[in-house]
């Protein structure tokens, strides 16, 4: 007997399961219930690398205000101004008709400086305000590249508490110790007021 004789014996001797058909389905919906988890946890993953992706650019977008706040407004590299007019002045014709309704908007806080400055290339303008928790700087500055804020956003970045949302194709920022949304609700209607 040759090795195809027992081999065909072999087979010929092994019953067939009454239940194959089972085995094999059980066995396919084994496969496609794999597939699917597997297919979730692939998701999964994927949602959890784009969550984090937007948090490291949304900080790296609020930290375009950071940079004015520590620089300028906790440097103290700006000019402290009296008046208000003074304040408009340096603020230029757009932006200037923002002082008045920006110092009626702020209460427990007291703005000690407006002005126009640069971190790097980078044009900001610059309300500072004093308060019982420190300085706090609201900063506009023109979008630029890819920055993007669609809808307002805070993270504490360095001690600091930052807000920021985008107005038109302007990026504006709250920056302070303490978190402010109330003040940032409130730059968003005096944004109303420039030119
Ligand atoms: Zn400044």
């Amino acid at each position: 007997m040759n090795q195809r004789d027992l081999l065909r014996r072999a087979v010929d001797s092994e019953p067939v399961p009454a239940d194959l058909s089972a085995l094999v389905r059980t066995s396919l919906e084994g496969h496609r219930s794999r597939n699917w988890l597997g297919l979730l946890a692939g998701l999964a993953a994927c949602c959890v690398l784009l969550v984090a992706g937007l948090n490291v650019y949304t900080v790296s977008v609020l930290r375009v205000g950071l940079n004015d706040h520590v620089h300028c407004g906790l440097g103290r590299n700006f000019p402290v101004q009296a008046e208000s007019n003074e304040m408009a002045a340096a603020l230029g014709p757009e932006f200037g008709p923002m002082v008045q309704p920006m110092m009626q908007k702020t209460s427990g806080l007291r703005l000690i400086s407006a002005h126009k400055c640069f971190v790097g290339k980078r044009q900001y303008i610059h309300f500072v305000f004093e308060g019982s928790d420190g300085l706090t700087s609201v900063s506009i500055t023109e979008q630029a590249g890819l920055e993007w804020l669609p809808v307002q956003q805070e993270r504490e970045i360095d001690g600091q508490a930052v807000i920021g949302f985008e107005d038109d194709h302007y990026m504006v920022f709250v920056s302070s110790a303490q978190p402010k949304p109330d003040l940032a609700k409130n730059v968003e209607e005096v944004l109303g007021f420039r030119l």
